[in-house]
């Protein structure tokens, strides 16, 4: 029986074809198949390293049947690259289902590290970088958008987002609305010719593109929520509720009452016993 082959989750350039790493060009020369989300684009990739290696397309609508396909060249052998439109495979693309479906399968997967738009748009953010959280696209669906927003308005890390020039404005605009108006990076471009990085609030992001309208490839990095302003609101908002009402609503989430007394007491910054006595008070009140 043939030995399995790996899967090589291969980091291609996000723009300067510089970027490519050398890992990268020995393994997309060794490896008996490249798959590929745009083979267009990678064409261009392998035609300017002088590759000629047979491509076949792995895409968000023929994953399922191609991701078999895949896996079954993998079982006989074959060992496979997997690079992405640009940057990262399984990053904001389909290549995190394809791992799952290698590993489910006692495939090697093994990864070849390289650019991530991401990552880039961070470090060059100016904003803190010690704890973020990749948020990757906001849905199209307007409804969507902001519950996810509305989700992420209360994390104090640095948010990165991906988006599209046609929709950054509304973006933007939803972004304010639920946010605030926070500091922002607009990453635009990144290590090609025209690599900019507009740094300013999301209000007046918002009048620049309204009066010049967004072209390229923009990674958006935001502050992260103010902690002392998350508390002070957390705090407005528990205000708004009794104690008794307040225990209720964990002890309705299945929590019992030691464990909801207890949770109360963190959420008002109060200790146990003040909990237990108010909630008393409130009781006969
Ligand atoms: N796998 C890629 C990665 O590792 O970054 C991301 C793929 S995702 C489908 C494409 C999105 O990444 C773009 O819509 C844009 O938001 C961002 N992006 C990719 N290249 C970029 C660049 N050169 N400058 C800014 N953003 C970029």
């Amino acid at each position: 029986m043939n030995e399995k082959g790996t899967l090589y989750l291969c980091a291609t350039p996000i723009g300067n074809l510089e970027d490519i790493t050398l890992r990268a060009l020995r393994i997309l020369r060794e490896v008996d198949l490249i798959a590929a989300e745009d083979t267009r684009q990678t064409i261009k990739l392998l035609n300017h390293f002088e590759i000629n290696k047979p491509l076949t397309s792995y895409y968000e609508h023929n994953k399922v049947e191609k991701g078999k396909y895949i896996v079954e060249q993998l079982l006989q052998g074959k060992d496979i690259a997997l690079v992405s439109d640009a940057g990262t495979p399984g990053i904001s693309d389909p290549g995190e289902d394809l791992v799952k479906l290698c590993i489910q399968n006692g495939i090697t997967v093994s990864a070849l590290p390289g650019p991530v738009a991401a990552i880039t748009g961070l470090i060059l953010s100016g904003l803190s970088t010690g704890r973020f959280c990749f948020e990757g696209f906001l849905a199209v669906n307007k409804r969507n958008r902001r519950e996810h927003l509305e989700a992420i308005k209360n994390d104090t890390r640095t948010l990165i987002f991906y988006e599209a020039p046609h929709k950054l404005t509304n973006t933007l605009k939803d972004m304010l609305q639920i946010l605030g108006n926070r500091n922002i990076a607009i990453a635009r471009e990144l290590t090609k010719k025209f690599e900019e990085v507009i740094r300013c609030t999301i209000e007046e992001a918002i009048q620049k593109f309204e009066q010049n309208m967004p072209k390229g490839e923009f990674v958006l990095i935001i502050e992260g929520a103010n902690k002392q302003q998350v508390e002070e609101e957390k705090q407005r908002e528990w205000a708004e509720i009794s104690i008794y009402d307040h225990i209720n609503m964990y002890i309705s989430q299945g929590i019992d009452r030691k464990e909801a007394l207890k949770k109360v007491a963190k959420d008002r910054g109060l200790s146990k016993r003040e909990v237990y006595a108010l909630q008393l008070e409130n009781k006969e009140a």
